[in-house]
Parts: C-alpha cells; structure tokens; sequence
C-alpha cells in the first residue's frame, strides 16, 4: 500500500510518499512560495533531484504538480495515480474534539473547520490540503492525522489552566500539546532499542528543533508535555519566548503601545534564542558566536538547557521516575553540547553519561553508561512514518 503523506503551510506543501509494505521512501519533496514570485517544486526520488519552477498560484496546483513529478517517467516512482491508495494529512490541532486519527468525510469537515479558531496559521491551509486532494484525487481516502491526538491522554490537572473555567467550557483553553507523531515514533522506538515492554517505560522524550517540547510518556501515553493552548508555550524556542509571567504582556502592550496582534507577533516571531542573543534562530549560529565568546549568546544557551533540566525534573516527578531521556529533532539530534548540557546535574536521577557515544550527530545511540539508571538516547525523528501508519491502520 503506498501512502502519500502531506503537511500543508500557508504557502507550501512538504510530502512523502511511502511503500508501506517496508516503510520505505519512494519520493519526497517540498513546494515552496504558493501564490508568490519564485515558486517551485523540490523533488527527491531514486536519489536525484529535481527542480520545477513555474507559477503555482493555489494549493490544487502545487498538488496537481507533485502528483505529475511521482508519475513522471524521468522523476517519477509510480505509473500512475491509481498507485496512492491513501493519503495522510498532518493538522496541528485537533481540538478535544479528536482523540484519534479519523478518515475524511463531510461531518469531519465541518469538525475542521470550526477548530480553525484554535489554531488559525496551521489548520486552514492543512485543510486547503484536504480539499485539494479531493479535487486532484477524487476517490482516494483522506485520513486527517493530529499533533494533538498523543497528548489526549493527559490527565485533567496536567492540561487545566487556573483560569475562570467558564474559558474552558467557551473555547477550549486547556493545553493540548503538539509535535505528537515525533514524540509517539521516537517513545516506541525507545522501546524497540531497549528491547524492553513500552507499557513498562516511564521516558522523557525531548523534541529540540525550530520548535521545541518535551513529552513525559507513561506506559507509552503521553501524561504532560510543555507547550499548552498554542506551541508558544514552554521552552525557549527559535522565535518563541516559551514560558513566562503572563502579567508581562499587559505590560509590555501598555509600554510599547502594542496591539495584541503586535504582541503575539513578537512573543512568537521575535523573541526566544533570536530576541534573547539578538544573533539568530539558528541554534548552529549561537552555539558558534558562544565558543568565540559572546556572552548574550552563551547566555541564551543557558537560559535554553536550564529551562530543559527544569522539565525534566518536574516529569520524573510526575512519572515518580524516569527510564529513558530522549533526544531528536535538528537539535537534539545534532548537537551533542545541547544534549550534555540538558543533562548535566541530573546525578540525583542516577543518570550517567558516556561523553564519547554523546559524540553523534543524526544516528540512534545510547549514550549514557552500561550502570546508569536512566538511558540517555538520540532517535532521529520519523514524523512522516507516524502520519502513514496512522494512515494505514484507518482505512484498514
Ligand atoms: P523544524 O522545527 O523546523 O522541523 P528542525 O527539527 O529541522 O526544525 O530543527 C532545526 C534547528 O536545528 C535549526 O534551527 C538549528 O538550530 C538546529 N540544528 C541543526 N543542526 C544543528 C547542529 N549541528 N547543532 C546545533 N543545532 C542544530
């Protein structure tokens, strides 16, 4: 069965399109700039790749692009159309109304809709993605996949905010949690690596990229995990401040004159690793300005691993103990000094690292010692291969 994967943005369409017999990669690709000047089509197959540039004005011509570059005779991976059999959908938020993956249909789109308030840059053109499949590929299931579904298991005290309850009952303000199908692959790959029952594992999983959460994952369900009501809250991010006093956004609103666009806009675009170092997002170019001394940058460093050590703790706390810490996405994956740095100090867990197997970039590895009572790990992310599985097991 081969499944075509897609996460839509506003003016791009990111997609894979996976031989789920052995879950293995046909073709991958990205349109980028939908609806602007220089729009194009990146596509990977059979280890070559293959540009296309031309005008895409909507999200039914970067689609109708993709499905020509799969089926081209040069680029292509498939003979014809007829060899998607589904495809898989990333949506950011699925509100408290989906607590699984669901297959498309008119009531979920409608459903769908009325979550595009809880989450306004993601979910519609995650839905432009939906609809554009139905035009191009009429007949072939669509089944909707959530970065919320993971964290459905939450208990109420983990994802309950002390505000007036009525907010709750209005609008949904609870957490919710995102970057579920990364926390899900890489806890049940733990599992795998340790050779040992999920349902047994208390781990920490540790998502560190442009955006960033951990996860405390129980018995292989997730029972909290650091961004809430939007992926703005918790750690220090690219651009996102992550946790602070909410009595400073009336504040800085007041000082500055902001509006409350303008305020959001900078707690989620300016600030986090680039408002603190004022150097960048990229955590490559401030781990680099740190080494050649630049002190707001190794400042924005500690605030960042000094955040992560703080929930860590809090999750062995609520877990009542931790198994395995683990480490993905661009940052956990590459920077062994991030990984060592969120983990020093953390003796009173009985965790012991091995600095020389912490020495990878982009591969699995156990990286603290044989007698250590917590396993450190690297597990490249696989979010694509969630979202197909999830596929397959829908339409069945
Ligand atoms: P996204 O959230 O966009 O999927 P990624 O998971 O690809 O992000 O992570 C991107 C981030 O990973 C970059 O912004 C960069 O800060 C970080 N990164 C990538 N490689 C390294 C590295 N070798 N050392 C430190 N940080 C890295």
């Amino acid at each position: 069965m081969n499944v075509l994967v897609l996460n839509c943005g506003s003016s791009s369409i990111k997609y894979q399109l996976l031989n789920m017999e052995d879950e293995s990669v046909l073709a991958k690709g990205l349109v980028e700039r939908i609806g602007l000047d220089g729009a194009v089509l990146t596509h990977k197959a059979k280890g070559e790749k293959h540009i296309y540039n031309e005008e895409i004005p909507s999200h039914v011509k970067g689609i109708r692009m993709v499905l020509n570059a799969l089926t081209d005779e040069k680029a292509g991976v498939i003979a014809s159309m007829e060899e998607i059999h589904a495809v898989g959908h990333r949506i950011a938020q699925g509100g408290d109304l989906y607590r699984t993956s669901v297959l498309v249909d008119n009531k979920v789109k409608c459903g769908l809709t009325s979550l595009f308030d809880l989450a306004p840059l993601h979910n519609p053109p995650q839905f432009k993605g939906i609809e554009a499949i139905e035009n191009v590929l009429p007949g072939v299931p669509n089944v909707a996949t959530f970065d919320t579904v993971f964290h459905q298991g939450m208990p109420p005290e983990a994802y309950m905010y002390a505000l007036p309850y009525e907010l709750y009952e209005k609008y949904g303000v609870r957490r919710y949690g995102f970057h579920g199908h990364s926390h899900n692959y890489v806890s049940k790959r733990a599992a795998q690596i340790l050779g040992r029952d999920l349902k047994d594992l208390k781990l920490i999983t540790c998502h560190l990229g442009n955006g960033s959460s951990l996860a405390a994952v129980k018995g292989g369900v997730s029972v909290d995990t650091s961004m809430g009501f939007t992926p703005l809250q918790g750690l220090v991010m690219g651009t996102r401040c992550g946790d602070i006093d909410p009595a400073i956004i009336p504040f800085v609103m007041d000082k500055e004159g902001l509006s409350s666009k303008e305020v959001d806009q900078m707690m989620n675009k300016q600030s986090g690793a680039l408002g603190l170092s004022g150097i960048s997002s990229d955590f490559r170019d401030i781990e680099e300005a740190a080494k050649e001394g630049n002190q707001r940058a190794q400042l924005t460093l500690d605030v960042f691993h000094y955040r992560i050590r703080g929930y860590i703790g809090a999750y062995a706390a609520a877990m009542n103990g931790v198994d395995g810490i683990i480490f993905t996405a661009g940052i956990g994956e590459n920077s062994p000094a991030t990984r060592e740095a969120c983990l020093t100090g953390l003796d009173y867990l009985g965790l012991k690292l091995d600095p020389e197997a912490n020495n990878v970039r982009g591969e699995e590895k156990v990286f603290s010692t044989a007698d250590s009572k917590v396993a450190a790990m690297v597990i490249p992310t696989n979010e694509e291969v969630e979202i197909a599985r999830e596929t397959v097991r829908i339409v069945g």
